[in-house]
């Protein structure tokens, strides 16, 4: 393919693009040079996907004058714009029409991938295996870039506590270090080796910052957390993102302590852009720049415009202000032209990495489009991905794996034959109906014999992404087919849980149980048949305690995309032995909600002699969780012994090591973690921080020995100054299958990195 670009303004541009002398940093400032003020802000414009491209250019209106920004050079990127035929139109518009024929980057939300759909990201970091995540991207970046897309809306990295947020399902969980290690993992997936390779796409991390710490969880809503929450749990998978080169940002909806994010000097300028050092653009997030004005911040969009330039935000995404005020404000003198050439000269260096201007259509190629989208290797990857990302939670009795063949199984819940929610959100791109569902799945292995009841629908009405659902389902007519099945039945397999829309963005629920009459469907079920294997799908972890108390087998199967019956099937017949721990903490009640692994001691006990009445904790509930951060069984069994811990003070290394045992003839694989507590500290430290991991294959009765090394990078933190400290000191360090750790040993170090 190549770039057809024989109009003669752009001659310009082409003595740019063919000076192959010089770095791109030198391409940039040449093209700066020669851009108007009007062209350098067009660069810092996004715009959606504005007309139906499949049609004529819009003649008149809102999208009429957005297609004549279009032709002038003052639009930078366009999102939602998908498929190589519309992505070449918009492209060749801004390519041949404009004065200097600057490429549009294509930006897109590939959150768990294009077409063919791997796990809700949330459910991937439940894999653990930063090997798969990576590759899981990868594919995603093949699967989009094939269908022109350049740039994708992710990874979003927001450490959430608050099971009540929507978007949990599309962040890495709880934890910042497991955070930072899977964020590192996605950007890479995304970007490859080679940015201007086709085969990969511009990463962008979000939504910075505090996004996951809404108060109650309720999307959007106001966030307040002080600086070593800042510090040592939302910034680093930020960090993380940025060490692997990660070329864009995206801000939030959110206020940060008082100020929105998008209008945040202190988070973009001072943090993002001054002490880590970053050199990509900051896209605001969706019309955020205008939302400024409800939050009370900004008087009007012209001076929300200011304050977000002012701030840092490079790029308006949908609030259509940088185009409409910006010059103006440059003119009257109230933004320095130099913010102006900062983000346009950040938004440009990434279209160069990209290879845009070599080649504006190398995304664009139909026979690719045609041989890439939806191919076999894909959906290979994405199996492979979601066996991976399953939690067994409980496995009673050695309920499961099932036996294959003579057994009857009797298959219940609506979500067992649904085809539509396992691609849970975030999957524009994706036909409804595109799962494979665990009846399918199921079917594939013969010699069972399985029937199926509905038992309860999860919600009514239309579902997509842009409806909101109704979840008050109160239809129990399916009840006494479903019971019927279940009383003759072998084993009893309930897939029940959310809507693939009942989780992501603007899906906050304040219960967090089973939706609708599917609880008291499961307890109907079990009262004639109590040998049920609960299958859950969901896109947050849910409070399930009557069924943890109460079911024999229970299976975190999230929502694992495409091939999700597939994947499910395996791991209920043995086929994978599951592997996977949970990324986030399951609560027993709402009630609970933040509930953590990390959290604070306090100056009370949290063990009391009986009697104690002054301790911290609720007169109706556990303080521990339902299912701890880190947990996942497995159908091997697996044995933790001989803890050694070695401080080495010249090498400034801590080693920890343990035996890993597979006590068991099934061969399987493990995440051993490893978590410190550091006993005394000028700000109070969590009781476990999780600081090392590694998933280990063993085979039957096999025993292998395992070393984990903690450096000052695991052993320090970041004070109320901002600043990183490690400070002289005993410590605990823990060693297990889950945040319940089995094997415990201390350790004092001398060390003193302000020293
Ligand atoms: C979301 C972003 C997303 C953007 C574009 C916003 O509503 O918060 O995460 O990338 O829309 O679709």
């Amino acid at each position: 393919i190549s770039c057809n670009r024989s109009n003669d303004k752009l001659a310009v541009l082409s003595e740019v693009e063919n000076d192959t002398s010089t770095t791109i940093d030198n391409k940039v400032e040449e093209l700066l040079s020669k851009m108007t003020l009007e062209e350098k802000i067009g660069q810092m414009n996004q715009y959606n996907g504005f007309w139906d491209l499949t049609g004529p250019a819009p003649a008149e209106g809102a999208a009429a004058k957005k297609y004549e920004h279009l032709r002038k050079g003052y639009v930078g990127s366009m999102l939602n714009v998908r498929g190589v035929e519309d992505v070449r139109k918009v492209q060749k518009v801004a390519v041949e029409e404009t004065r200097l024929g600057i490429p549009l980057i294509i930006g897109f939300d590939v959150i768990h991938g294009y077409e063919t759909l791997s796990p809700i990201p949330l459910a991937e970091s439940a894999s653990w295996d930063l090997e798969a995540i990576k590759k899981s991207a990868e594919v995603a970046a093949e699967e989009a870039a094939a269908a022109g897309i350049n740039w994708t809306f992710a990874p979003m990295v927001d450490i959430s506590r608050d099971a009540r947020w929507g978007r949990v399902m599309e962040g890495a969980g709880e934890d910042p270090f497991l955070g930072s290690k899977i964020a590192k993992a996605r950007v890479e997936g995304f970007q490859g080796n080679d940015l201007s390779d086709y085969k990969t796409i511009a990463a962008c991390a979000k939504h910075f910052a505090g996004y996951g710490f809404a108060e109650a969880g309720r999307d959007y809503n106001t966030v307040d957390v002080g600086t070593s929450t800042l510090n040592n749990i939302i910034f680093p998978p930020f960090q993380a993102a940025i060490e692997a080169d990660v070329k864009t940002f995206m801000n939030s909806f959110n206020e940060l302590n008082g100020v929105p994010a998008t209008g945040n000097k202190y988070l973009q300028r001072d943090i993002l852009k001054g002490k880590w050092n970053f050199d990509g653009f900051m896209v605001s997030d969706w019309g955020s720049i205008t939302e400024m004005i409800a939050h009370g911040h900004a008087k009007d969009g012209k001076q929300a415009a200011e304050m977000a330039v002012k701030a840092g935000s490079d790029m308006d995404m949908e609030s259509y202000l940088y185009v409409e005020e910006l010059a103006g404000l440059v003119k009257e003198g109230k933004v320095d032209e130099v913010l102006i050439d900062d983000a346009a000269r950040r938004i440009l260096k990434v279209k160069f990495e990209l290879g845009l201007f070599d080649d504006p259509y190398k995304y664009c190629n139909e026979e690719r489009e045609k041989a890439t989208l939806g191919k076999q290797e894909f959906h290979d990857a994405v199996l492979d991905m979601a066996v991976k990302s399953v939690v067994l939670l409980k496995n009673e009795n050695d309920l499961l794996p099932l036996k294959k063949g003579n057994q009857k199984i009797a298959v219940i819940g609506a979500l067992a034959n649904d085809k539509t929610s396992p691609l849970g959100s975030w999957r524009i791109a994706a036909k409804d109906e595109t799962a494979v569902s665990v009846l399918e799945g199921l079917k594939q292995y013969n010699g069972n014999e399985i029937v199926y009841a509905k038992g309860a629908d999860v919600s009514i009405g239309e579902t997509n992404f842009v409806k909101n659902l109704k979840i008050n389902n109160t239809d129990k007519s399916g009840f006494s087919e479903a019971k019927a099945i279940a009383k003759n039945a072998d084993v009893v397999i309930m897939v029940l849980g959310e809507h693939g829309f009942q989780s992501g963005e603007a899906r906050s629920r304040t219960e967090i149980g089973l939706p609708g009459v599917q609880q008291e469907l499961l307890e109907e079920i079990y009262a004639v048949n109590k040998n049920i294997v609960l299958v859950l799908n969901n896109g947050r972890p849910l409070a399930i305690p009557w069924a943890a108390e109460h079911i024999p087998a229970i299976v975190e199967a999230w929502q694992l995309g495409t091939q999700s019956g597939n994947a499910i099937a395996k791991i209920l017949y043995g086929d994978y032995n599951p592997s996977g721990k949970l990324p986030m903490s399951f609560p027993r009640n709402v009630g609970q909600v933040p509930i953590y692994y990390n959290y604070k001691n306090t100056g009370r006990p949290s063990n009391p002699e009986p009697g104690v009445v002054f301790w911290s904790h609720y007169i109706d509930q556990s303080n521990t969780p339902l299912y701890p951060f880190g947990h996942g069984l497995s159908y091997s069994k697996f044995e933790y012994s001989n803890m050694e811990v070695v401080v080495n003070n010249s090498a400034e290394e801590v080693s920890v090591s343990f035996t890993l045992k597979n006590n068991s003839k099934i061969k399987g694989k493990e995440v051993a973690q490893l978590y410190i507590k550091d006993l005394y500290a000028s700000v109070t430290r969590p009781v476990r921080e999780l600081k090392g991991f590694e998933l280990v294959e063993l085979n039957a009765f096999e025993e292998k020995s395992i070393t984990l090394t903690l450096t000052k990078a695991e052993l320090g933190f970041y004070n109320n100054e901002g600043k990183y400290v490690l400070e002289p000191g005993e410590f605990e360090v823990f060693v297990g299958g889950s945040s319940n750790t089995v094997l415990k040993e201390k350790f004092d170090l001398q060390w003193d990195i302000n020293q």
